[in-house]
Order: structure tokens, then sequence, then C-alpha cells
């Protein structure tokens, strides 16, 4: 599959050259479950034809179907079926899907096959789906800071015997800092499109103009040689001072300190651990501080594999919770970045070019602004599954569903990631170029999440307002005058009803 485009994935583990045929397809079902962004569709589909070269150059039977073959079949199980027929296997040898439609799909083989099926769990993860289980039961939360450590434990990452490096197992005081303009930043590697990814360019050009995105320049890794060159890059030039700018977000500065090294985790071209383990090596050398080394790795073992626990934890409507009942259709300009907002039309217009904005950006921006204004959560989570380039719903969902808008009620983190303007304009330069004021409360011209943060917190005063965590929000609000109160919530009802109108905001 097009996330398993690894060596070591378990269904390759005890595979024989001479005997195996490995069946690998480009499918029309998967590139459109969603209208994916163009730059996804042509990384993961020149990724598996740089795979496919390579296996086929170390002597591996590969049955490949391109998209645009003739006689292309769409889904995997019409793929599954061919082959079967072909090479009238004694055994079907696969790694579990990563996204819950793909899984069913493959469950089924079990009955519609008449050979025996082996779905191998995928061993990429540091904690399998009984770690995760065992781990869970009992507890009356769940939060990522403890069962972060079970994963350093678990890998002797940043350990000293049983006590952390160091002696804390998170440096985040010493992060979240905002970055000034004339800081040196580190641009992500970025690559040539060889021959086959410049046909699959064309390719997805033509079969998917109408998805959203551009298509060029493309300058992702699409080969694991190219990744590890990214990876080498990140940790040299990005790790230092990757913890201290996590949470800053600055003009025309895509990725700071970030790494943009996700899909390519994501789809198998680096392997998680071997990330982690660079990052120490970083730390053990010299070459990188505590705080930096430590808060990179808490987001691998830590936060990806918590919001996977969850994902397979949540069931079957895990994508259709909705705490707050929010109704809301997705404003337009989650497309266009037709809007006065700087912060938004900043984070939506990278999106659409790069197919990436940073953690703080998604967090603490687009998914903000959709939460403050009510928008359905179902419909957050299709944007999100769609624009970005690492995004598959296993980690995507979690993300959005429970961390970005609360809709699990609390399952994921311990309170709403909700702020005002002020929470953007210290993390950020966006403000000083915006048509509105961050500073003004709800005057004309008056930054909308200022009045869509309080009238977030009135609206669901019912929800929230024994969350300890919010407890001081919920004194301010209960010792704010009636007439400020009034004039938030009738400004934010202003910024709402232009929402529903499609007017310009
Ligand atoms: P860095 O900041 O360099 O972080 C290093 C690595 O840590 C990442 O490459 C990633 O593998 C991992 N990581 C960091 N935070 C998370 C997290 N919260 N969950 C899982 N892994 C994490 N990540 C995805 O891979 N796919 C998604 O579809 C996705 N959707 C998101 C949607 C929302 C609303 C939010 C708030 C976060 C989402 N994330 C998603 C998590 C995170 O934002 C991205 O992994 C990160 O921005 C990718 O950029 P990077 O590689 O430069 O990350
Ligand atoms: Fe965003 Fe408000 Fe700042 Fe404008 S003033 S950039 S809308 S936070």
């Amino acid at each position: 599959m097009g996330d398993q485009l690894s060596r070591d994935i378990s269904a390759l583990k005890e595979a024989r050259k001479t005997k195996d045929v490995i069946v690998m397809g480009e499918l029309w079902d998967e590139a459109t479950s969603v209208k994916h962004h163009k730059k996804k569709i042509i990384l993961v589909l020149s990724a598996m034809r740089h795979f496919a070269e390579a296996l086929k150059k170390d002597g591996w039977r590969v049955d490949y179907q391109k998209l645009d073959d003739e006689n292309a079949v769409k889904s995997f199980s019409a793929l599954v079926k061919r082959a079967v027929k072909k090479h009238r296997p004694a055994t079907l040898v696969v790694t579990e899907p990563s996204e819950r439609r793909v899984r069913q799909e493959v469950e089924a083989f079990k009955k519609t096959l008449s050979i025996d099926v082996d779905i191998r769990a995928d061993d990429r993860f540091i904690a399998s789906h009984d770690d995760f289980s065992q781990w869970a039961e009992g507890r009356k939360q769940l939060r990522m800071e403890y069962f972060y450590r079970e994963m350093r434990r678990k890998t002797g990452l940043l350990m000293e015997g049983d006590k952390p490096t160091g002696g804390a197992w998170n440096y985040d005081k010493e992060n979240r800092k905002p970055a000034s303009a004339d800081l040196f930043m580190p641009a992500p590697k970025a690559f040539k499109p060889d021959r086959i990814t410049s046909d699959v360019i064309d390719l997805v050009q033509t079969k998917f103009a109408d998805h959203f995105g551009d298509a060029e320049p493309f300058r992702y890794a699409v080969t694991r040689k190219e990744a590890v060159k990214a990876l080498d890059h990140f940790i040299s030039k990005a790790l230092p001072r990757f913890g201290d700018f996590q949470d800053a977000m600055l003009t025309g500065e895509r990725f700071l300190y970030h790494s943009a090294l996700s899909a390519y985790i994501n789809i198998g071209l680096l392997d998680p651990l071997e990330v982690c383990q660079r990052a120490e090596n970083a730390y053990l050398s010299g070459d990188a501080p505590i705080n930096a080394v430590e808060g990179f790795i808490r987001q691998i073992i830590g936060w990806r594999e918590y919001v996977r626990g969850h994902y397979w934890r949540g069931g079957e409507n895990y994508v259709r919770q909705n705490y707050f009942e929010n109704r809301r259709k997705l404003p337009a300009f989650y497309w266009s970045g037709d809007t006065d907002m700087a912060c938004m039309r900043e984070a939506i217009e990278q999106t659409r070019e790069d197919a990436y904005a940073h953690h703080i950006q998604r967090l603490m921006v687009t998914g903000l602004f959709a939460m403050l204004a009510g928008v359905e959560p179902y419909d957050v989570h299709e944007w999100y599954l769609i624009v970005y380039f690492d995004a598959f719903e296993w980690v995507e969902a979690p993300n959005v569903i429970g961390m970005s808008q609360y809709a699990d009620g609390g399952a994921l983190g311990s309170k709403p990631y909700a702020a005002s303007g002020a929470y953007i304009n210290r993390m950020s330069d966006y403000c000083k170029t915006c048509r509105y004021a961050v500073t003004k409360k709800s005057e004309e011209g008056a930054c909308p999440f200022n009045a869509l943060y309080w009238d977030f917190l009135a609206r669901n005063e019912m929800k929230l307002k024994d969350n300890p965590r919010l407890s001081q929000m919920y004194r301010t609000w209960a010792k704010m005058e009636k007439g400020t109160k009034l004039s938030y919530r009738a400004h934010a009802r202003a910024t709402l009803e232009k929402l529903d109108a499609g007017e310009r905001i």
C-alpha cells in the first residue's frame, strides 16, 4: 500500500525473492476517497513507483498497476482478486492497513478469497494495539504525558536507567518562544523531480485537475535515499533550535525549525524509531540541546503513537463525534484563502501551495477558528484529510476531532485549545499586517478571534465550566461587565452571520 513503502514492513519480513510476488497498485478509489491535495497524490504515487523499481532492481517479482494502465482496476479488492487469479498463491500476506476503511476491506478477504489470508501487525509503531489498550485499561483519563513516559521506558530513548536523561521528562518550559524575522531559517531539503516524478506530475495534472492545491513546484523526497538526506539536513541544520521556536509562526517562513518529515515517516520512507535515534545521537554528541531533542522525540513516540491509539480505540463513529453539537458549514475561504484575516490567509495559502503547515498553524489558526466559529467537526476533518501531504486518517482524525475541535469531549486532551487573537499575536508577526486590530475587543475592525473566543466560552458554558483548566477563564467571564459581554456576543453574532451569508471577513 502507498503508506507501506518500507523494506522492513512486516508483510515482507519472511518473503522470498524466488517464490513470492509483491503486489502493488495505484488505485482510483484510494486517490479519490477524498479529493486529496495534488501534491499528496504526487508524493504517494511517485514514491510507490520508485519503491517498486528499487525492489525489481534487487530481483523481486513485483506485479505493479499504474493508475492509467489499460484495464486498471479501481479498488484493493479488485486488485487482489485479479492477482490471486493470476499468480495462484497459497497465502496472501498483508500488513494491516493504517485506516479503518481499508482495514475493513482487507479483513473481508478472509471470507471472499479461497486462500489463507495472513494480516500482520504494523510493527513500525512502537506501541501495538494491545500495548495501548493495556495502558488505557482502567484509567479514568488518558493523558499523553503518562503514555509518553511509557514509550520512553519501552524504547530507552533519553533514559539513564529508569530515570529520564537530564532529570526531567519534559522540557517545554524552555520552549515556545516567539521567533523574530532576523533569525536564520533552514528550509527543508528540496529535491528536483526526476523522470518518474515528472510523469506522475503530468498524470495528476490531467486526472486530478479539480483537486485542491498546486502540483508544482514539487520538491518533496520520493525515495528512501532522499528522505534520509532530508533527515540528515534536519538533524544538523534545524533540530538544535526546534524546541525554542516550536510554537512560533512567521509570515513567509513556512517551516521555521520544523522537520517536514511527517509524510516520509507516515508512508514508510523513514522509520520513526530511526528518526528518534538520530535526534538522540545529536544530543549525545553535543550537537543539539536537550529541550530540542526531548521535544522532538516526544512528538514522535509520544503524540504520534498516542493519537493512533485513540483512533483505533475510538471505534467506528470516531470521526462523527460532535461534543459541542456544531452545525456550521466550513467557510469557503478555507479553500480560497480569500479572507482579510492575515493569519488564516497565510496558513491557507501555504497549505494550497505546499500541502504543509506546521503544527501550531494547524492547531491554533485554522483549527482554532473552526472550533470558535462552531463548524461541524466532520467538515473540518475532511478538510484536513484533503489538504496536507501527511494526512492519513489514523493520524489526522484524532488530531482534528480530538485535539483541535475537542469533538470527543476530552477523551484525548484535557481542555479545548481555545484562545483569542492575543495568542496568535504573541506567537507570530501576522497581526502586524492584518486589516483587523488584535488589540480591539468588539469595536469595528476588531480581530474576529477575540469576540468569537468569549462567545465560544459563553455558548458552551454548561459543557466546560467545570473543567479546572478553564476555571480562570470562566471567572474572568463572570466578572466582566454585562455591557462588555453583550458587545462581545453581538460582535461574534455579526461575524457568524457574515460567514453564513458567504460574505468576506
Ligand atoms: P515536526 O514539528 O517537525 O514534528 C516532528 C514529527 O513529530 C512530525 O514529523 C510527526 O511525525 C510527529 N508529530 C508531531 N506532532 C504530532 C501530532 N500531534 N500527531 C502525530 N504526529 C505528530 N500529522 C500527520 O502526520 N498527519 C496529519 O494528517 C496531521 N493532521 C493534523 C491536524 C491537526 C488539526 C493538527 C493540530 C495536527 C495534525 N498533525 C498531523 C500533527 C502535526 O501537526 C504534524 O505531524 C506536523 O505538523 C508535521 O510537520 P513536521 O514533520 O514538520 O513536524
Ligand atoms: Fe489573525 Fe486577528 Fe491577528 Fe488578524 S488580528 S492576524 S485575524 S489574530
